[in-house]
């Protein structure tokens, strides 16, 4: 049977991936949806597990020819894309596919997929709260910071569009929040 889709989004340092690397370690058969970025890798990132990694060059290329399910140019020459080849893949396999994307990315791929699709937005408990997040993550300068802060208000408005807000204040209760939700929908028929 082929999978079904599952997407995450919020303000950058409300705890997606937290969240996400959490579900991934439960018994739910989901798989991280691999996007293309333009941005260099951080850290330990390695191109096809975070990222794949691509040159502005070459994904101007593969928008060019068709093969986003979804982008964005966050900043000039800095893209954030699902490629629809990947996602197929990865649903033909069977896999249920989770998503880490931004706001307006969840909504496209939540109206593209519809029912199939679960899409949940992270609320943070407040902004201050968002800052504090994002500085002692410590994989960021703050001029990032500041500019991911001042986006978040905007981000902060697209929560009604999406089928669940989990606000994520306690850790642990958020877990159980997401793992209740998600499980529900994957068995629902
Ligand atoms: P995102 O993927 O949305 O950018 P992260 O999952 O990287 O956010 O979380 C941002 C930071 O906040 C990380 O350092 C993470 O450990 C921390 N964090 C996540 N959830 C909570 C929480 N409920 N309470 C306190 N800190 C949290
Ligand atoms: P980071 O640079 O911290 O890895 O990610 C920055 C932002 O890009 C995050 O908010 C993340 O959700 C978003 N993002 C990652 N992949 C995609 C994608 O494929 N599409 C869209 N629209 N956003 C993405």
């Amino acid at each position: 049977m082929a999978g079904k889709l599952i997407v995450f989004s919020a303000p950058s340092g409300a705890g997606k991936s937290t969240l996400i690397r959490y579900l991934l370690e439960q018994d739910l058969n989901l798989a991280f949806s691999i996007s293309a970025t333009s941005r260099a890798p951080r850290g330990t990132e390695r191109h096809g597990v975070e990222y794949f990694f691509l040159s502005a060059e070459e994904f101007r290329q593969r928008i060019a020819n068709g093969e986003f399910l979804e982008y964005e140019e966050v900043y000039p020459d800095r893209f954030y894309g699902t490629l629809k080849a990947q996602v197929e893949k990865q649903l033909a396999e069977g896999q249920n596919v989770i998503f880490d994307v931004d706001v307006v990315g969840g909504c496209r791929i939540k109206e593209y997929y519809g029912e199939r699709a679960l899409s949940v937005f992270v609320q943070p408990p407040s902004v201050e709260e968002l800052r504090r997040r994002l500085t002692g993550r410590g994989t960021d300068k703050p001029e990032v910071i500041e500019d991911r802060i001042a986006k978040a208000e905007y981000e902060l408005g697209f929560a009604p569009r999406f089928d669940v807000v989990i606000v994520n204040d306690d850790l642990q209760q958020a877990q159980q929040e997401a793992l209740r939700v998600v499980k529900d929908f994957l068995e629902k028929p």
